[in-house]
């Protein structure tokens, strides 16, 4: 079966979709994007990730072609025409089709992409066996909040992960864990307590991490939101990223030194048992 895109208005086979050569999403990255884990071949989360879509084009101020529902249909119906059960939905908005010139253009449609990829999460062997992570500069603008299409640092620094073995890069500012090249950064700390980043135009909004809040708090488990080093991120007792097509993976080593024992941590397990049995759970997932 050839794989099936979306590409304004139209679904078709992906050999067959055409962006223009003068796109600004080609040109200047002007665009921005969301991707949506898939599990039995449901969006899990839509909602919430529709509306960072929402703020992402308002901060950026391209017009959105399509109302909540009309991106849910399409969303959908991509998913139901793949025949994916389990992975994610990626969609870009780009500002169009344009003469090249950095001023915004007028009269111009917005561009929407959008294509699915399979992917094993729930069973994923990096879910049992953790990953590595390298840490890197953080090289990115100052607007991480919005979830650009420009990628260039991000492409820069997980390479830079892969090339040292690892599977991940934690950006570092100041001394100071951002977050990962496209995923939350957590550590738990020898006194049991849960570490993020707050939020901030540092970085990006997570879904995945947003929700985690929300679950843990519903079993008394406390997330504290404050800034980590990377040396604490050497000395904790359990590390784990967040994504929406991750869920909850735990992170084993970091710079090449083991987390604790070097196995997944027992917190980090049960955070991860807690987003799959809402994203398993009908009427949750639909949200
Ligand atoms: N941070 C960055 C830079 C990302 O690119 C992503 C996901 O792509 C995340 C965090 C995790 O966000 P979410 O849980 O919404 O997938």
């Amino acid at each position: 079966m050839s794989r099936i895109v979306f590409l304004n208005g139209s679904f078709l086979p992906v050999e067959e979709a055409r962006v223009p050569f003068m796109d600004r999403g080609f040109l200047f990255g002007d665009g921005v994007y969301e991707g949506i884990g898939v599990l039995g071949g449901r969006l899990i989360e839509n909602e919430a990730h529709l509306e960072r879509l929402e703020r992402s084009l308002r901060e950026v101020r391209i017009p959105n072609p399509y109302t909540r529902a009309e991106w849910t249909a399409f969303e959908e119906e991509i998913v139901r025409r793949n025949g994916m059960a389990e992975g994610f939905v990626y969609f870009q908005v780009t500002r169009g089709v344009a003469e090249r010139d950095f001023f915004f253009p007028e009269n111009t449609r917005p561009t929407v992409a959008m294509f699915t990829q399979a992917k094993a999460i729930v069973h994923a062997p990096a879910a049992q066996t953790g990953i590595a992570v390298v840490t890197v500069p953080d090289q990115r603008w100052a607007r991480r909040d919005i979830k650009s299409i420009s990628l260039l640092a991000q492409v820069l620094a997980k390479q830079a992960a892969k090339e040292a073995g690892a599977q991940e890069a934690w950006m570092v500012e100041d001394g100071f864990v951002t977050e990962g090249g496209s995923s939350s950064a957590f550590i738990v700390t020898r006194q049991n307590r849960i570490i993020v980043r707050p939020l901030s135009q540092a970085i990006l909004p997570g879904i995945t991490r947003q929700s985690l809040f929300r679950l843990a708090a519903e079993t008394g488990i406390v997330l504290e939101e404050r800034l980590f080093t990377v040396e604490e991120a050497y000395e904790a007792a359990e590390a784990f990223l967040t994504s929406a097509s991750n869920f909850v993976l735990p992170v084993v080593s970091i710079d090449g030194r083991p987390v604790a024992d070097g196995r997944p941590g027992q917190l980090t397990k049960r955070l991860r048992e807690l987003y799959l049995a809402m994203a398993t759970a009908p009427a949750l997932a639909a949200e």
